[in-house]
């Protein structure tokens, strides 16, 4: 016999996590990560629900395209960034924002010619090890996203990933906060390093971005 398993996704419990987030940083905007198909909840179920979101992130231009088609307005940024020519082109069609995190997305971003310009978030690796432009290629990356020139890039952000902000006491946030804020003072631009444990643990990394994902679904970090 067969057990049918049933999920109930709870449309108050998603709305009262994304106000205790804004709660908790109540001077940043939101940007509410659903990339996974929202973490399994459902991708455009779950975006309708959190419609007081400032930005959705997500992975895949497949995700974004699927927000876009379902009406979603909002900011949508796609947090890996794209490798293709044609890809880029349909993100810059659909008014994605991308994440450009390593030397071959830039190369790509240049020998394209999207319909419109780009918001960018430079993606800049302070620790975490696994994406981003390590803190001594930053000034080369800065200058070639300049290059790109006001048909390709609108506006220039900036953003870290942390890789033990659910370690309470790691030194190491500490020190991904403090190498982060010696880059993003050499601009006035939007800034973004936390996720959810850093919503819940590091007040002073708030930034004008935060990216909770896990403790939009109630999961504790
Ligand atoms: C997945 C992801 C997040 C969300 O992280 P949580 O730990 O689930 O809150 C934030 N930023 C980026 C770039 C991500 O890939």
């Amino acid at each position: 016999m067969i057990s049918p398993i049933r999920a109930e996704v709870s449309a108050a419990a998603l709305r009262h996590n994304l106000a205790r987030i804004r709660e908790e940083a109540a001077g940043s905007r939101v940007m509410a990560v659903v990339k996974a198909n929202a973490y399994g909840h459902g991708l455009v179920e779950v975006a309708r629900v959190l419609d007081e979101a400032d930005a959705f992130g997500v992975a895949r231009l497949s995700e974004a395209l699927a927000l876009r088609s379902s009406g979603i307005r909002q900011r949508i940024v796609l947090l890996e960034g794209l490798f293709d020519c044609g890809q880029i082109i349909e993100a810059a069609a659909r008014e994605l924002d991308l994440v450009v995190h390593c030397e071959e997305q830039l190369a790509q971003l240049a020998s394209c010619t999207p319909p419109r310009p780009f918001d960018v978030w430079l993606k800049v690796n302070t620790g975490m090890n696994r994406l981003g432009f390590r803190p001594e290629q930053v000034a080369s990356a800065l200058g070639r996203l300049d290059a790109l020139g006001p048909r390709v890039l609108r506006e220039l952000r900036v953003m870290t990933h942390f890789s033990a902000a659910d370690e309470a006491d790691s030194p190491a946030t500490q020190q991904q906060i403090a190498a982060f804020a010696r880059l993003a003072a050499q601009r006035s631009w939007q800034r973004s390093l936390c996720n959810s444990a850093g919503v819940f643990a590091c007040p002073e990394a708030h930034a004008e971005w935060v990216r909770p994902g896990l403790s939009l679904y109630g999961v504790s970090p």
